[in-house]
């Protein structure tokens, strides 16, 4: 189920990649979707403007249950989102979608302080520490992009929701990082 599931997101990523993405006859599928939801994945998300799952995987209404702030961090609520989406929506995958040049991530490099921003910063901070070492700056962008979608999959499997389901092998957790060329990249499974 959660292969299949997998293959089918793909299917559609590439669709959007290449700009031959479904038509989508939502009027239907909202008056098919009234009485109840069975979404295929639980998405962990950046707020950013282009990171939008339900179009990177060209799906319908119904069919993403999406989490999303900046950063894709996850708090005691996003966790309990998460939980919602897999123990009780049983989502067969658990996706944590970081993206290139994410500008919390990026503030977090630079130490940005700012209001409750700072909270936001203090999350990525961690994940910038492992990777910041004098290197160059967008590279160690990147690769603390990566480790925050790592150490929030990390969180995730902490939750006794998430971690029964993994044990008895309902759900899946992926790493995934977005590109702004449309494409996704599976990072750690
Ligand atoms: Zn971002």
């Amino acid at each position: 189920m959660e292969s299949e599931t997998l293959a089918k997101l793909m299917e559609g990523n590439r669709r959007y990649v290449e700009g031959l993405t479904s038509q989508k006859d939502l009027k239907g599928k909202r008056e098919e979707t009234k009485t109840g939801q069975h979404p295929l994945a639980t998405v962990i998300c950046c707020s950013d403007s282009r990171v939008v799952p339900e179009y990177i995987f060209d799906t319908n209404l119904g069919e993403i249950f999406t989490i999303a702030n900046a950063g894709n961090i996850v708090s005691d609520i996003d966790i309990g989102s998460a939980e919602y989406g897999v123990g009780h929506l049983h989502t067969p995958l658990l996706i944590v979608m970081g993206h290139e040049k994410c500008g919390a991530v990026t503030a977090a490099y630079d130490g940005h302080d700012e209001s409750k921003i700072t909270k936001i910063v203090k999350k990525i901070a961690p994940c910038v520490n492992k990777v910041k070492k004098g290197g160059e700056r967008t590279s160690e962008i990147e690769q603390a992009v990566v480790a925050n979608v790592k150490a929030v999959m990390r969180k995730l499997k902490k939750s006794p929701i998430v971690k029964k389901a993994l044990d008895e092998d309902r759900v899946k957790i992926i790493g995934m990082k977005y590109y702004f060329d449309g494409r996704i990249e599976v990072i750690s499974k």
